[in-house]
């Protein structure tokens, strides 16, 4: 019989599929001895199961019941017993950490007689009792109950009025408790549940529930975590961190997670409950200060994270409670990290001894080099500084001010740059925080919502900008000075420095770049880059080649490590001044005017790829000979209609008019390109073959292979071969000619295709427009959004290759290529050559090389040796 429920002592960290993150760690924890509250973790399959059928899997309830009462065997007490309550909180857990995403209830097991009970256990103190009732009220009436959080929100200010929270007394506490009960009769018509069995049973209906939240869907797809792991429930043993002041709540990392350097971190908050740190509701202070206020306690949780970062070779973050002097722990994970700490704090472990450079290797993504790829704010550039706030996730971010989630995706959307401001965010702002180029707040601490959520989307975030005065309501900030920032106005984030700025700073490239571009690696952060990209290209077995089609972008690509030119596209070198020659050349009547055209063209060409094979310096160039799709080559036929119809025309303009409107087509991507042109114009592609060979004749060392774009069928190919072999023979030149796979046909006939090719290069961007048969320059407007939505795919398959479909092309062609031509050199071109995922892809399925973008080759390189240490389930998402 399937086994639903752990107990803690029952799991451990390898768990997490099974019990998720939060669930695996507490197990790890409780059997390292540290000092964790009993409870027990209830499966992601049982959430699985309740998610598909609409109901709990059978025995569920009774296996729940037997881990509550061994738990209440532990405890000694019965959960809500009158007189001496156990409590308990039901707490999310997926595999991924969702911070903020899903829900919790803490308190389980208070009603109106158990709070007098609680009030007994905590020493008489009625305070503290009401205010764990009034809490879980709140809590449960939102999460569980759906009732609007506002509702609670506005009768807990009314009370306040203008004081804190902590300034309440029991009586007044007791009064909101009857003002949330009045809440709970009044919004669903039937009072709130006074049995705790009752309470419990439907807080872990309602974390499950919560996994298909829209703000957690949304989260997930963001972070490309997979829609159907689900979410395990933790139920624990309740500490209480609002007792007084010899209690209180923290967050602490191990190290640094935004440089990555040693030292204590974290937020302590006397007298609070956890919810109160995360939400940045009130300011925290620094963990520092708790040695202060119970050394006893700062001691054992320095050591306990000693303990943690050795035992988890890793950064850890922790979740804390200190309950009248008692510490424990409820919650560690292998904790987010900027990518910039990411770097460093890899490196650093090795240092230690704790890591071997293999797993640095691993610890790293290359969706964090990118992000170190960022260009960040010129330091000479005359700046307006209006305040500051805490550094919470780096980068230099520069847009209009706005107050609201909905403003910022309005104006996101319209194409403007902008910059979410908020008192504090809470995790609805999701979606103003993904649109935002950078996001800034007043209050909360790095590890407020908005710092964790921020960090964790490499998005920039100035958090706790306490002397900003912000009025959401009123759409304006004012900063000391009485500087008055309404929204539209510009304002510049550093969320590596934490200043803010009024108007545009500009920005300068990054340290990581200039290093690629040949610097010495200065600072720490590019020492640790430099060691690590040198350990990647040790490992890999992926060659990395890049498209480039001119040689500044040739010469860029060889000190960005590419090892050759993967793509060459040839009609990028018609662009500007020299479409007139395309056009004369397509639209030409006679024999003598097309050889006019090609005449013109060749010795253009010719020094095009002079500058590239010497820009190359011996590593192989792959050209793939023209592929334009026609209407970019073309006059406009609107333009000339509408000449033709005000009666502005020359002989000329009606004659072109005529040849466009014959060539003029409906779907020009899937129309005459590639090799079809090639077949249609005598002489073209062997003017480009021959300007290849005369270059390359000039060039010593040059390596070209000529690449036949758009083949679906072997007879294409073959035609074009017999004619560039030809013109190679002539000239004494060697070259390789091989073609691009790019239509779903060519793949399918791989093994025949290769018996005129000595390469492939699959061009992914076609082949995925083909095979999906989604129109490559329509599609993602019209209605990919639409099918994000849905989750009909979780990423753009012109993004991430579509291992199911595309993918499934790749491996038959390059299986059936094979076999055919057992050396057969395969690599891959499309706009997916520079993408981690599909470079993981790549690798598994055998390719030679991947080819991208010049920018994008540091990110292949490292992930072609992640991938070749294959063990890439990193811990760190
Ligand atoms: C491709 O189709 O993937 C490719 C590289 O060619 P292009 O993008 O030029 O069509
Ligand atoms: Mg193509």
């Amino acid at each position: 019989m399937a086994k639903y429920v752990y107990d803690f002592t029952e799991g451990n960290r390898n768990l997490k599929d099974l019990l998720g993150g939060k669930g695996a760690n507490l197990a790890e924890m409780t059997n390292l001895g540290l000092p964790v509250p009993p409870g027990f973790t209830i499966t992601t399959e049982a959430c699985r199961h309740y998610l598909a059928e609409g109901a709990a899997p059978d025995g569920l309830d009774q296996e729940v019941e037997e881990h509550l009462r061994a738990l209440e065997e532990t405890m000694g007490k019965r959960l809500g017993q009158a007189d001496d309550p156990l409590l308990v909180s039901v707490r999310s857990g997926a595999k991924f950490s969702m911070p903020g995403m899903m829900e919790t209830v803490l308190n389980i097991g208070l009603n109106d007689d158990s709070v007098h009970g609680l009030a007994k256990q905590a020493g008489g103190n009625e305070r503290f009792a009401w205010d764990s009732y009034r809490r879980l009220i709140q809590m449960f009436g939102k999460t569980v109950l759906g009732i609007e959080g506002d509702l609670f929100e506005d009768a807990l200010d009314a009370l306040k009025d203008g004081r804190q929270d902590t300034d309440l007394d029991a009586g007044e506490l007791q009064h909101l408790v009857e003002s949330y009960k009045r809440i709970v009769r009044e919004q669903t018509g039937s009072d709130f549940p006074a049995d705790p069995r009752e309470q419990m049973r439907m807080a872990v209906m309602a974390v499950f529930d919560s996994w298909n939240a829209p703000r957690a869907v949304l989260y997930r797809r963001q972070e490309r975590i997979p829609a159907d792991l689900g979410t395990a429930v933790n139920v624990c043993s309740m500490v209480f961190g609002n007792c007084g002041g010899d209690s209180g709540t923290g967050v602490a990392f191990t190290r640094d997670p935004g440089s990555g350097r040693q030292g204590i971190y974290g937020d302590y908050l006397q007298n609070a409950q956890g919810e109160d740190v995360v939400a940045g509701i009130r300011n925290t202070m620094p963990l520092q200060e708790l040695e202060r206020i119970d050394k006893r306690s700062y001691d054992e949780l320095l050591s306990i994270m000693e303990t943690l970062e050795n035992h988890y070779r890793d950064l850890c973050d922790i979740e804390f409670t200190i309950e009248r002097g008692k510490l424990w722990m409820l919650q560690t994970r292998v904790g987010k990290r900027t990518a910039g700490a990411a770097f460093r704090i890899a490196t650093q472990l090795v240092d230690q001894g704790l890591i071997t450079m293999d797993e640095a290797v691993t610890r790293v993504t290359g969706d964090q080099l990118a992000r170190l790829m960022f260009p960040r704010f010129d330091a000479d550039a005359g700046k307006r500084r209006i305040a500051k706030g805490m550094n919470a996730s780096p980068g230099a971010a520069v847009g209009k001010a706005v107050f609201s989630s909905e403003r910022a995706t309005e104006l996101a959307a319209a194409g403007e740059d902008v910059i979410l401001v908020r008192r504090e965010t809470n995790p609805d702002d999701l979606a103003g925080m993904i649109a935002a180029r950078g996001i800034l707040t007043s209050r909360g601490g790095k590890t407020s919502h908005a710092a964790v959520v921020a960090r964790g989307m490499g998005k920039t975030c100035v958090c706790g900008a306490e002397e900003l005065d912000v009025d959401t309501a009123g759409g304006t900030f004012t900063a000391p000075g009485g500087v008055v920032v309404n929204e539209g106005d510009v304002i510049s984030i550093d969320g590596t420095s934490g200043e803010i700025y009024l108007g545009e700073v500009p920005v300068v490239a990054s340290a990581v770049v200039e290093y690629f571009e040949g610097a010495e690696p200065e600072d720490d952060l590019v020492r640790a880059v430099d060691r690590i990209m040198r350990h990647a290209d040790a490992t890999r077995r992926l060659g990395v080649r890049a498209n480039a089609d001119t040689p500044e972008d040739a010469a860029r690509a060889v000190r960005f490590g590419a090892e050759g030119i993967g793509l060459c596209r040839t009609e990028h070198m018609f662009l500007g001044d020299r479409r007139q020659l395309v056009e004369d050349l397509v639209l030409a009547g006679t024999a003598e005017e097309r050889q006019a055209a090609l005449d013109a063209l060749e010795p253009l060409q010719k020094s095009d790829f002079i500058g590239i094979f010497q820009a190359m310096d011996g590593r192989p160039v792959t050209i793939r000979l023209i592929d334009p799709p026609l209407h970019e080559f073309l006059p406009d036929i609107v333009e000339l209609s509408v000449k033709a119809a005000t009666g502005e025309v020359t002989d000329k303009d009606r004659a072109l008019l005529a040849a466009v409107k014959r060539l003029h087509e409906q779907n020009p991507m899937l129309g005459l390109r590639g090799v079809r042109l090639g077949l249609v114009i005598p002489g073209l592609f062997a003017m480009q073959v021959r300007a290849i060979a005369q270059a390359a004749k000039e060039v010593p060392g040059a390596r070209p292979e000529i690449m036949i774009p758009l083949i679906a069928a072997v007879q294409e190919l073959e035609y074009v071969r017999e004619e560039a072999v030809a013109i190679l023979a002539e000239t004494g030149v060697d070259a390789l000619v091989g073609t691009m796979v790019e239509t779903p046909r060519a793949a399918l006939t791989a093994g025949q295709i290769a018996e005129a090719a000595e390469f492939f290069s699959f061009g992914t961007n076609d082949l995925t427009q083909m095979a999906w048969g989604f129109s490559r320059d329509d599609v993602e407007a019209a209605f990919f959004s639409r099918y994000l939505e849905l989750g009909v795919f979780g990423v753009s398959p012109f993004e991430t290759l579509d291992r199911e479909g595309v993918g499934r092309l790749v491996a038959i062609a390059t299986e059936e290529g094979r076999a055919t031509r057992p050396d057969l050199k395969i690599g891959i071109c499309g706009e997916h050559g520079g993408d981690p995922d599909s470079v993981h892809f790549c690798h598994d399925t055998g390719l030679d090389y991947v080819s991208c973008s010049p920018f994008r080759i540091p990110v292949a390189r490292l992930e072609a040796g992640r991938a070749a240490l294959s063990d890439t389930d990193s811990d760190t998402r």
